[in-house]
């Protein structure tokens, strides 16, 4: 029997452009990927029976051939049968779940690299990506990591210079969930005269400011389109939001389609002098300090 646990990181979206429907249900995406060091540790082990099950110490995950961990398992079994074993899989949940923070898909990529390493499948990063283009569209990103710019569906990436510094306060409502396609469903409601304007290009500016890493003024520069509908659904996150930046916070973005709002701080006191406020003026939202972290999964044993 063999084992591996690994580190899976959050991701969020420092810029966010929808670019319009595909026509193969997916929309195209302009997108700035960053990885954070809040993270699950997933425990894999191998098990002379050839059966897969799965745990986890999160009651809203499921535990059923939904989850993305186990589908990334079943995929690479299928594909390599010969060095298939059997497996147990637990994950213990640290990234919030349903928060546009990625974390199902971060759990995905972290099969993807942990069965590569047990089951000495020798595959390259870009082999990987591309099993984990089949199963998510963030689950590329999540298995590289770092810093990186999305275009097609978010699964052609282009790794950016790494950034450094700063602080990152998540902040999420407890008993809020958003759902991704009800979220891209009102955006092309309200927004599709938009698209015929929308060009990949537009991300290119944001690319410029990221180069110069000048934190406070790519704070200023975040952008995420799903802000136009899920602020306007949900004024209590626009508060927050504003109540973020109101505390010293450089700049403020939504993640992915929500619930969780991001903040970047210029360093830890200040960080956690504004959450201690926070928390007593917004009961129910939970808070995660974090730091831009240069890689998506770890192997740490
Ligand atoms: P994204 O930003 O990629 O849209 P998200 O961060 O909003 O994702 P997840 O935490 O990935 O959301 O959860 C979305 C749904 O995926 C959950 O409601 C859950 O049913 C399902 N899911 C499947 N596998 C997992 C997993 N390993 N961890 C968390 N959720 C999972």
């Amino acid at each position: 029997m063999s084992q591996c646990t690994l580190a899976a990181a959050a991701k969020i979206n420092l810029y966010l452009r929808i670019l319009g429907p595909r026509g193969d249900g997916y929309h195209a995406v302009a997108m700035v990927l960053q990885s954070v060091n809040l993270r699950d540790m997933i425990h894999i082990a191998t098990q002379p029976r050839k059966e897969m099950s799965i745990t986890c110490d999160h009651p809203q995950v499921p535990t059923d051939t939904t989850n993305l961990a186990l589908r990334a398992a079943h995929l690479l079994a299928e594909q390599f049968p010969k060095q298939a074993t059997g497996l147990t899989i637990h994950i213990e949940k640290y990234i919030p779940v349903a928060a546009g923070l990625a974390g199902g898909s971060s759990n995905g990529a972290a099969l993807l690299v942990g069965l590569n390493h047990l089951w000495n499948l020798g595959l390259t990063l870009a082999e990987l990506q591309s099993y984990a283009a089949r199963l998510g569209s963030d689950m590329p990103f999540c298995v590289q990591g770092g810093t990186a710019l999305g275009t097609g569906r978010g699964e052609l990436l282009e790794p950016l210079p790494p950034l450094t510094g700063g602080v990152v306060v998540l902040a999420k409502f407890a008993n809020l969930s958003i759902s991704t396609p009800w979220a891209y469903r009102t955006y092309g409601e309200q927004f599709s005269h938009t698209f015929a304007l929308a060009s990949v290009q537009e991300s290119d500016h944001f690319v410029q400011v990221l180069a110069r890493h000048i934190l406070p003024e790519i704070a200023t520069h975040l952008h995420n389109d799903f802000e136009k509908v899920v602020l306007p659904a949900h004024p209590e996150i626009e508060r927050l939001k504003q109540g973020l930046l109101d505390s010293g916070a450089w700049g403020s973005l939504l993640s992915g389609s929500g619930p969780t709002v991001f903040a970047l701080y210029p360093d830890l006191t200040l960080a956690k002098q504004a959450i201690a406020q926070l928390k007593i003026d917004y009961s129910g939202v939970d808070f995660w300090v974090a730091e831009f972290c240069p890689w998506g999964i770890e192997i740490v044993t």
